[in-house]
């Protein structure tokens, strides 16, 4: 077996030349594309990759330009230490932290069609971010080339766009769904939730509790009751500010009107606990 590889930065040229001494030897690869801060979730995903792939690539790069608000880069929490501590405990191959100019030599100007996948919950409320999302995965795709790709079904909508933006390029990869791990009050972990207060941390665990309720009630209650009583739910609380929630048809994410829709279901919601934004999901049906 490989021994375990770090490099900080890591330039691509030599990356691809241990991977190809990987691929020579038919070992498969599997990359968890990661913004680093890792946290259970992260880990959870290392966990299902190193399960069925001969090499894992553990990718830490914090995404300029996917940010449409500059001071939620600025503060977005950065541990490479305590990153690369947790990888090598979970024994990970390969660490890729690339610098920005590895990953953007240019300015990327692609754009991409993901017809309604993109213009609802996120893709509304943070303008351009899946286009750079989709530019950034895809670059780091092309240059790891893995057999499998895991992803968190945290980030429900990024998971539906990525399988689509795979199928467009045509990409020889396979794209694993992870479950959402939540801390034990319920609440998703994620790398934001450290910037909380201990007051705001307390109120969080409400999003994920309102999300159960909502499913419980979902037998009771019409979608647009439902989503009245989400918000008006989690609005009481007065260090939470629901943005959105959305109950939408899992594969083409469209908004879904009535229980009765003969398609698989999700909610989505994204809530303001100050200057933080926090999202979670919950499958319906
Ligand atoms: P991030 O570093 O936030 O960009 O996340 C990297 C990957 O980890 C993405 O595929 C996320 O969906 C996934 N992820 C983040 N939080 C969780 C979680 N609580 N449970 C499962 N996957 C997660």
């Amino acid at each position: 077996m490989l021994h375990n590889v770090e490099k900080n930065p890591c330039k691509i040229e030599e990356i691809r030349k241990i991977l190809k001494s990987i691929r020579d030897k038919d070992k498969t690869v599997g990359l968890v594309p990661t913004m680093g801060a890792l946290h259970g979730g992260h880990l959870s995903l290392i966990d299902a990759c190193l399960a069925t792939n001969d090499v894992t690539v553990v990718s830490i790069f914090v995404n300029p330009t996917q940010f449409n608000d500059k001071t939620d880069f600025e503060k977005y929490p950065r541990d490479i230490k305590n990153d690369l501590k947790l990888i090598r405990e979970k024994k990970c191959n390969i660490t890729f932290i690339p610098s920005e100019t590895e990953i953007y030599p240019e300015r990327d100007t692609r754009q991409f069609d993901f017809g309604l996948l993109d213009k609802y919950m996120e893709g509304k409320f943070r303008p351009g971010h899946f286009r750079s999302v989709a530019q950034v995965v895809s670059r780091l795709l092309s240059i790891i080339l893995p057999d499998n790709a895991y992803f968190g079904e945290k980030d429900f909508q990024q998971l539906v766009i990525v399988n689509s933006l795979v199928r467009q390029l045509n990409l020889p990869v396979n794209i694993i769904a992870c479950p959402i791990i939540r801390e034990p009050d319920g609440l998703a972990m994620s790398s934001r939730n450290q910037l909380l207060t201990a007051a705001q941390r307390k109120s969080a665990a409400r999003i994920s509790s309102t999300l159960l309720k909502a499913k419980e009630l979902s037998d009771k209650m019409e979608i647009t009751e439902l989503k009245e009583y989400v918000n008006n739910e989690i609005n009481l609380d007065p260090n939470l500010k629901t943005e959105y929630f959305e109950i939408v048809e899992e594969t083409g994410l469209n908004p879904v009107n009535s229980w009765s829709e003969n398609v698989s279901k999700r909610g989505c919601i994204a809530v303001r606990i100050g200057s933080i934004r926090l999202i979670d999901n919950i499958k319906f049906s």
